[in-house]
């Protein structure tokens, strides 16, 4: 069965065509623009060229109509007819507490995703518009909602409640959430899998570090902790978002600059991190690098700061854990920046970590950096998150056909 996986953002969906029984990519592509001047598809067939064109698309439901159209083009195309679509998989940001795992999408799950909207406020409403879109124009193919959030649903209350009074969990769900749940999942099971050991006997630390970034304790199978919170902005020093600070900043600065608690929350989420750390250079760790090494300070600092707390994070995962047996790195900075991994490892050589400097040079791919005598396994996963997201949606349709039985 051939699987679409969407992923609507406010302005922009990316989508991959995924044959379910080869696990092939069979094209993928991306939408921007979105309901703006200018809005252009890019898709690419595996194996074949690449193709951009502008195309207006004023809404979720055109930037669809548009990926069909490429899907089924005679050129670029990669199917012939819309019955060789057999399901639909949509990422959606935020499940709330009502959503521990991937559901078959129906009225009942579209109201629910709505009713947490609240939380999400950029993300659900983008995704919800995602699966109208495809209602209409794939009437009776089967949807499933992978939520980011239903992996770390098994948090105990210690780990998600904020220091808050209670009755603001209790009247509003504030609460730890946490992101990235379905690439943890993925990268945890795959690392055990490696190791040709079960996830059930190992304590994990999932390091996912690209523009967004988290880390989770992933205990014995089970998400136990995780650095996102009520939003993605809690936690490791990212692209862009400056993770844990003070929350008085908000109110000094507020004070300060004249504006408003949201400008400074623009701020924190757009203008902060390693962009605002090393003064403005980048958010990528690439310029950063290059500019560290010409000898530029503030990106020399940003780097240092960013491995500090991921070890933080590292050193404080394993005390919760009460030991950690893998530590693994995945997305676009845990792949391929092997200097970053290497000045997070300073921090965490203390646990018995090592990392083997030539493999550390290797990129994007599966591989065990530490030494077999080492008492941790450091290693590279990288991460697939469409992929999983179409193995949930492939497992959610036949358990519902078997249903039918
Ligand atoms: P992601 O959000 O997982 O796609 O990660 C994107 C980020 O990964 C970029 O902003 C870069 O900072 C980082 N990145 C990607 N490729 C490299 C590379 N070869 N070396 C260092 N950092 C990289």
């Amino acid at each position: 069965m051939n699987i679409l996986v969407i992923n609507c953002g406010s302005s922009s969906l990316k989508y991959q065509l995924i044959d379910s029984i080869t696990e092939k990519v069979l094209a993928k592509g991306l939408c921007e623009r979105i309901g703006s001047e200018g809005s252009c598809i890019t898709h690419t067939p595996t194996g074949g060229a690449k193709r951009t064109e502008e195309i207006p698309m004023p809404d979720h439901s055109a930037a669809i109509k548009a990926v069909i159209d490429h899907l089924l083009d005679p050129e670029v195309g990669v199917i012939t007819s819309l019955s060789q679509i057999g399901a639909v998989g949509h990422r959606i940001v935020h499940g709330g507490e009502r959503f521990n795992k991937a559901v078959l999408i129906n009225d009942d799950v579209v109201r629910a995703i709505g009713d947490v909207s609240d939380l999400a406020p950029l993300h659900n409403p983008a995704n919800l518009t995602g699966i109208h879109a495809c209602e209409k124009l794939m009437p009776g193919v089967p949807m499933v909602a992978v939520f980011d959030t239903a992996f770390h649903q098994t948090m105990p209350p210690e780990a998600y409640l904020y220091a808050i009074p209670l009755e603001y969990y209790k009247d509003y769900k504030v609460r730890r959430y946490g992101f990235h749940g379905t690439s943890h999942d993925y990268v945890s099971q795959r690392a055990a899998e490696i190791l040709g050991k079960k996830r059930e006997d190992l304590r994990i630390i999932v390091c996912h570090l690209g523009n967004g970034a988290s880390v989770t304790a992933v205990k014995y199978g089970k998400s136990i902790d995780t650095t996102m919170g009520l939003t993605p902005l809690e936690g490791l020093i990212m692209g862009t978002r400056s993770g844990d600070i003070d929350p008085a900043i908000i109110t000094f600065l507020m004070d300060k600059l004249h504006c408003s608690a949201q400008e400074i929350l623009n701020i924190l989420n757009k203008k902060s991190g390693m962009l605002g750390l090393s003064g403005g250079i980048s958010n990528d760790f690439r310029d950063l690098t290059k500019a560290a090494a010409e000898g530029n300070k503030d990106a020399e600092t940003a780097l240092e700061a960013y491995a500090i707390r991921v070890g933080k994070y590292i050193g404080a995962y394993t005390a919760e854990m009460d030991g950690v047996d893998v530590i693994v790195f995945t997305a676009g900075v845990g792949e391929n920046d092997g200097p970053m991994r290497k000045r997070i490892s300073n921090y965490t050589e203390f646990l018995g970590t090592s990392i083997d400097e030539e493999k550390n040079k290797i990129r994007g791919e599966e591989v065990i950096l530490s030494k077999p005598t080492d008492k941790v396994v450091t290693m590279v996963v990288p991460t697939n998150e469409e992929l999983a997201i179409a193995r949930q949606t492939l497992a959610i349709v036949e358990e519902e056909d078997r249903k039918k039985i």
